[in-house]
């Protein structure tokens, strides 16, 4: 029943973004189908045959496609200029994917240390528990790539912004110095989205993404993406994830096929409304530091303009103060929520050093400058006018 709506690589990302992908059945719904199914019926045994043999392209099994999901997968090819993607479970079964397919025991990779948590563990315990060293490097410093490279160095792991001091790191520099040895760059690029930086388009080999984050944008469900070219999905990723099962549901990757029609609307309005609140907050005599990458005062300004198109949806402050100090605004919010979560329509605000970053442990977490202090705040669709009067009332605290 269903005919497939060839991929438009022809039209801009806005457009990719409401019809790219679509895949219609033969009832022509406007809207994209859901189609909750785990098996799929054949014509005939030879046709059964024929699939299995891969003579015949239809899905077989959504532990390995579903038509829901292969919409998901190809709207995002097309806005992210990728040639292949598979979809997820979550972010982290997309970072666990795109690092195990690729390594073997015996090699080695280099990641930034200022990685999300879960992704720290990939690579500094999962990985040296399978026999894959892995060496941590400031990924600001260019030197620290290349002096960490080894005969066996496979993949080269990072992100940018990182979470949640908002740290850049060059892609296309690193991409460079990873090439140079014959190593592969990932790179997980949550907090840019794929609306504000490209990494494919800057040199990257694979990038992931939590689409829990802002590809839904609504804090609904959970789900995860990894795009490359034709030949690292065929012979890596494809393999790993039918053979393994960290599927997506198709109602999750439905539901994100919704979210990436206002993607880029609501991307715009978050960092609109970050920028906004992140000079607010840097007039306030209670914040020694106002973190924002579009501001003159970031450290990587440069760096930023050069490899993003907005600031992001995300701002880090550093309070005059501490722990005692950072929970009393917390605590006098009244708009704003308390979570550990990012990229939704709700602002959220998050005390790194007691939750998403407590079990790094102290010494970690002073090397990428989380002091008790820093707070991060994920910008949400709100009238920033009110994000400004809540912060600035819930300043006044302590
Ligand atoms: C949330 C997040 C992940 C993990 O994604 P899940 O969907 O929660 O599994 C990975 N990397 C970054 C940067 C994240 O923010």
């Amino acid at each position: 029943m269903t005919a497939h709506n060839p991929a438009t690589p022809e039209y801009r990302p806005q457009t990719q973004l409401v019809h790219g992908g679509t895949l219609r059945s033969g009832f022509g719904e406007t809207s994209e189908a859901l189609y909750l199914t785990s098996g799929f019926i054949y014509d005939s045994a030879e046709q059964a045959e024929a699939r299995f043999k891969g003579d015949d392209d239809g899905f077989i099994y959504s532990r390995y496609s579903n038509p829901t999901v292969r919409m998901f997968e190809e709207r995002m090819m097309l806005l992210e200029g990728a040639e292949d993607a598979r979809a997820t479970a979550s972010g982290m079964a997309a970072v666990t994917t795109a690092m195990l397919c690729q390594v073997k025991a015996g090699d080695h990779v280099i990641a930034a240390k200022a990685l999300f948590g879960a992704c720290l563990y990939v690579v500094n315990t999962l990985l040296p528990n399978l026999g894959v060293e892995c060496t941590l490097v400031d990924g600001r410093d260019l030197e620290a790539w290349k002096a960490a490279r080894r005969p066996n160095t496979k993949v080269f792991f990072l992100e940018s912004p990182t979470n949640p001091t908002l740290e850049l790191v060059d892609i296309t520099a690193v991409a460079e110095i990873a090439h140079e040895c014959g190593a592969r760059l990932v790179i997980d690029n949550v907090f840019a989205t794929p609306i504000l930086q490209r990494p494919l388009q800057l040199g990257a080999d694979v990038v992931v993404y939590s689409a829990t984050k802002h590809i839904d944008g609504q804090g609904r469900v959970l789900g995860g993406i990894i795009l490359s070219d034709a030949q690292i999905i065929g012979e890596h990723v494809h393999d790993f994830l039918r053979q393994t099962g960290p599927s997506i549901s198709p109602f999750n990757a439905w539901v994100l096929l919704k979210g990436l029609e206002t993607l880029s609307l609501r991307v715009r309005q978050h960092c609109d409304n970050a920028k906004s609140l992140a000079d607010f907050l840097a007039t306030r005599p209670q914040v020694k530091r106002s973190i924002y990458p579009y501001r003159p005062d970031h450290p990587q300004y440069e760096l930023a303009k050069k490899q993003m198109s907005a600031g992001s949806t995300m701002v880090a402050i550093e309070l005059d103060g501490g722990k005692q100090e950072a929970f009393s605004v917390c605590n006098a919010l009244k708009l704003i929520k308390i979570s550990n979560n990012l990229g939704d329509a709700k602002t959220i605000i998050t005390h790194p050093t007691t939750t998403t970053h407590y079990r790094i442990g102290e010494e970690a977490r002073q090397e990428l400058g989380i002091t008790p202090g820093v707070l991060r705040i994920s910008v949400g669709l709100e009238d920033v006018e009110d994000l400004k009067d809540d912060l600035g009332q819930a300043l006044k605290s302590y």
